[in-house]
């Protein structure tokens, strides 16, 4: 067996970079009728340096999931492209892509084979990479289960057997078995309780700098970020309308868009995806997407030229705002 547990080298580059990144849906098309463009994400520019934080925010329909399903390879953009380690994903073959980033999703319980013993569950990579010896994998086995605090007798148990927070430290330690350099955390506690999830975030906090992990950390609650994040990317409509440090978005939020947000974590129902943004109309038709801002007919502070010119992207010392109220000389710290 010539595959080993070891983390794979790396270049100095960034461990994730996005460029100018879209993906667009053709949808409800016909014999007779001509299919329209959804553009599930648009012109995304992202860096995400090794070892940081990058938390992804934005209403369900926002393009957070489109997005790191393409980061994951398992959806190719319509344009752009996205780099890991400066490689192109596309020349990563696939093993290697899944040693170097993996996911862990909102609901263990649909990702865990529920005819499998936890042991089976957490082995399967290495299994399917042909990694180690079997004497090998039982010790990465126990080591891994015990990093992520499950009792060692757990690995003969079933997922059925478990609670929602022992299946997602389940799902966490499938993914890290393999020692990958990047976690894909897709609203990782969100089917959890209030409090089973902050100790699966302490975990995930944990885990990032005993393996010196880089997270994308998707979500719709910009709280948890807060907790989690270096740096935060507000996403609506398929466009990152905000984007700079957890600590200057999270103080003083600049977008509307994501100045609602941030309001909507005090909201009563948490759990709920959309919470009461205070914002008067619904979600826009994404097949239907409005002139100018696409954020426009929600915005509390659209004025004149919000409906009908599409503003540009603000960069200054680390941030950067799509939004009209913030001309290029008044974004700087
Ligand atoms: Fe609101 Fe106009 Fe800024 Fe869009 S560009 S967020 S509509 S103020």
């Amino acid at each position: 067996m010539s595959a080993t547990l070891s983390k794979t080298t790396h270049s100095s580059k960034p461990a994730l970079e996005v460029r100018n990144l879209s993906r667009i849906f053709d949808v409800g098309g016909g014999i007779l009728r001509k299919a329209r463009p959804l553009r599930a994400c648009e012109d995304i520019n992202l860096i995400v340096e090794r070892g940081e934080v990058l938390g992804i925010v934005g209403e369900s329909g926002s393009g957070k999931t489109t997005l790191s399903r393409m980061m994951l390879g398992l959806m190719k953009p319509t344009a752009g492209e996205i780099l890991i380690d400066g490689r192109p994903i596309h020349s990563i073959d696939r093993h290697e892509l899944s040693r170097k980033i993996q996911p862990i999703f909102q609901d263990p319980y649909s990702s865990l084979n529920p005819r499998k013993t936890i042991g089976q569950i957490i082995t399967l990579p290495l299994e399917a990479h042909g990694i180690g010896t079997q004497s090998e994998r039982n010790l990465a086995l126990e080591q891994i289960m015990s990093e992520v605090g499950l009792p060692p007798r757990l690995k003969h148990s079933y997922p059925s057997q478990l609670s929602g927070g022992q299946r997602q430290r389940v799902a966490i330690a499938r993914a890290l078995i393999i020692k990958p350099e990047i976690l894909i955390c897709d609203e990782p506690t969100s089917a959890l309780d209030v409090s089973v999830q902050a100790q699966i975030l302490n975990l995930l906090k944990d885990l990032r700098a005993s393996h010196n992990l880089t997270y994308l950390f998707i979500t719709h609650d910009l709280g948890i970020l807060d907790y989690v994040a270096d740096k935060v990317a507000v996403m609506y409509m398929g466009r990152i309308v905000e984007l700079g440090t957890a600590r200057t978005i999270l103080a003083a939020p600049r977008h509307p868009y994501a100045q609602a947000l941030l309001g909507s974590v005090l909201t009563p129902e948490p759990e709920l995806d959309l919470p009461d943004l205070h914002l008067g109309r619904g979600f826009p038709d994404p097949l239907n997407p409005p002139t100018g801002c696409s954020f426009h007919p929600r915005c509390l502070k659209a004025f004149a030229p919000c409906a009908q010119i599409r503003p540009q992207t603000i960069h200054q010392t680390g941030h950067s705002i799509e939004c009209h109220l913030y001309p290029s000389d008044q974004t700087g710290d």
